[in-house]
């Protein structure tokens, strides 16, 4: 059933728990999330980029599709369709194409401008009956080549994001998208832990979650994260699985072509690891 996210990350702040918002490229993905949350008995945040939502023909097309496989794979436990890093015209797009969460990543913004922007957002969003999150401090990660270290919020700045009423916050907290660098430094759980200490009941998100070791995992949600974004991991167990199986030249035998078959074993992957997230994260059972 698709919903906003906000009452599933009510419940697993108060639960000690996360929900793992796995981002989606195509049909497989997606069927790969639902499935493998249903048979989880677990909600799940499904994650469209401004470019996977490109790539898949448009954010309509997305909602269209997620409402569709929900409606027609009968996916009883709370799914939400939420816009990733969203600019401030993609929210709109993506709030008339039906999404029910959406992000507004105004951290490049001089947080006077990032208010203003995110208050309007939250009034809209909230007014249609759909969550917000916003983003304080830039979470790091590769760009042109570059991989930057990851940035911390302000706790004061992430209290004034969270008192406009948006219903999850990612601070940076030292994590960064993609793979982490070998001398990173890890979670700065300091950090983490004064943004909890003035947000209060605030569910945090935890951007970046691949790579990043269980036991800080399972410390940052024991300080208050209850969102955590996988994206690169599925990506990286997809492709593993499809390169295996063209490398032992499955694609050469009978119709070892068909593209439902070539695609198989990503798909059967990306079930895996997701299923290991939500077990790592402690939503199963909690739909
Ligand atoms: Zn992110």
């Amino acid at each position: 059933m698709l919903v906003s996210a906000a009452e599933m990350l009510k419940k697993a702040k108060a639960g000690h728990y996360a929900v793992g918002q796995f981002n989606i490229n195509n049909l497989e993905w997606t069927k790969a999330v639902l499935t493998t949350a249903q048979e989880c008995n677990s909600p799940v945040i499904l994650g469209v980029s401004a470019g996977a939502g490109k790539y898949m023909g448009g954010f309509k097309v997305v909602a269209d599709m997620v409402k569709a496989m929900v409606e027609s794979l009968n996916i009883t436990v709370p799914v939400a369709i939420h816009l990733d890093h969203g600019t401030y015209e993609d929210c709109y797009k993506c709030i008339k194409a039906g999404f029910s969460s959406i992000m507004f990543d105004g951290s490049h913004y001089p947080i006077e401008e990032n208010i203003a922007k995110t208050q309007e957002l939250v009034n809209v969003a909230h007014a249609l009956g759909l969550s917000i999150e916003a983003e304080v401090g830039s979470i790091g990660g590769e760009e042109d080549g570059v991989v930057g270290m990851g940035e911390c919020a302000d706790p004061e700045e992430c209290k004034k994001i969270a008192d406009l009423g948006v219903d999850m916050l990612a601070a940076g907290i030292g994590n960064i998208h993609g793979k982490y660098p070998e001398n990173w430094k890890g979670l700065s759980f300091e950090t983490l832990d004064a943004v909890q200490q003035l947000t209060g009941e605030m569910p945090l998100v935890l951007h970046g979650g691949t790579g990043i070791p269980a036991d800080m995992i399972q410390k940052a949600i024991s300080l208050g994260v209850s969102k955590i974004n996988v994206n690169t991991e599925c990506q990286l167990s997809f492709t593993a699985a499809t390169r295996a199986y063209i490398e032992a030249g499955k694609d050469l035998v009978g119709k070892g072509f068909d593209p439902r078959k070539v695609l198989a074993p990503g798909y059967e992957a990306i079930k895996a690891t997701v299923k290991e997230k939500m077990e790592l994260f402690g939503s199963v059972g909690k739909a």
